[in-house]
């Protein structure tokens, strides 16, 4: 699945493609990729005339920008876009295509048909669904430690699955998540509210080096991702843990396990990434550990030292 570096990888290849473009005709093949309006007819010829000003991003939903109208799109599993000459023939599983005036069309393809669009007046994309409810987003600089801390602190779940959360936090998914717990050195099943304020630092640096470093790369290309242009992403080079088990840690040459955290399969290093935290509540000082710890720490060494890599 496409994660933020992917999508942000495929706004940028499509503002080169489109932006400037006027859409002449819609053809949409598959309506269910389309979920507002309800009446297909009705998106097709809306979307008549209008020109493609910008092309923008949340989480890992894209914006394209016309007058006067926003494009919401999410590729999900398989979805991909690109820009062909009219005359050649559209691939299996193309699904919607936009005609521009000037003989291009814009062709939506997937695979898995999971990938939705939804049409809003401009103004209105962001008071309604799917992105009303959108979380903090962690390549703008409004992605601050006290903005991150606010929001961890109040998840009682496993930071997994809150870093995962795009009600809180977007753009992040699997990939990236583990990549960047490794890189702050903390487990995937350390409960989010009782991150120290060094963990809670490291974490929020973690984040956004791990998406900008794959974002200056180009995304990755775990499963079948294709930027507009058919370039494959090129990040799977720097993975460090993901898709790792049984390697040597790149650290300290500890093999990667694979467990599960939140449903999800989650690598990570049990050498560098213990598990062990104290409860903010000092009435029960709660410390666990799983094993595979090679360093025995106390629990009230958790808030500095363990989990920094050396
Ligand atoms: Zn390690």
């Amino acid at each position: 699945m496409p994660e933020l570096p992917e999508v942000e990888t495929v706004r940028r290849t499509l503002t080169e493609l489109i932006v400037g473009k006027q859409i002449e005709s819609v053809t949409v093949s598959l309506p269910r990729i389309i979920q507002r309006p309800d009446d297909i007819r009705r998106f097709e010829t809306e979307l008549m005339g209008h020109h493609i000003q910008a092309v923008g991003r949340r989480g890992k939903f894209l914006l394209i920008i016309m007058d006067g109208l926003v494009l919401v799109s999410h590729l999900r599993m398989e979805g991909r876009y690109g820009v062909y000459d009219r005359s050649e023939p559209a691939e299996k599983h193309t699904h919607v295509i936009f005609h521009f005036t000037d003989g291009t069309d814009l062709r939506y393809r997937d695979v898995r048909q999971f990938g939705t669009m939804h049409l809003f007046r401009a103004g209105d994309e962001f008071n309604n669904k799917p992105l009303m409810k959108l979380g903090l987003e962690p390549l703008e600089e409004s992605f601050t430690v006290e903005a991150f801390r606010e929001v961890m602190s109040k998840r009682t779940t496993k930071i997994k699955p809150a870093l995962l959360n795009q009600e809180y936090i977007v753009g992040l998914g699997n990939i990236y998540v583990d990549e960047a717990l490794f890189e702050a050195g903390i487990h995937p099943e350390h409960p989010a509210n009782t991150l120290t304020e060094d963990e809670l630092h490291r974490l929020h640096e973690a984040i956004v080096n791990t998406l900008a470093h794959a974002v200056e790369a180009g995304g990755s290309s775990i499963k079948s991702y294709v930027n507009g242009q058919g370039e494959m992403g090129m990040f799977q080079h720097s993975l460090k843990v993901y898709g790792r088990k049984g390697e040597s840690c790149v650290v300290c040459g500890y093999p990667i396990e694979k467990t599960v955290v939140g449903g999800r399969g989650t690598h990570f290093c049990p050498a560098c990434q213990p598990l062990i935290w104290t409860s903010h509540d000092k009435s029960k000082s709660i410390s666990r550990k799983i094993s595979g710890n090679r360093k025995k720490t106390s629990p009230r060494g958790a808030n500095d030292g363990s989990g920094v890599k050396g």
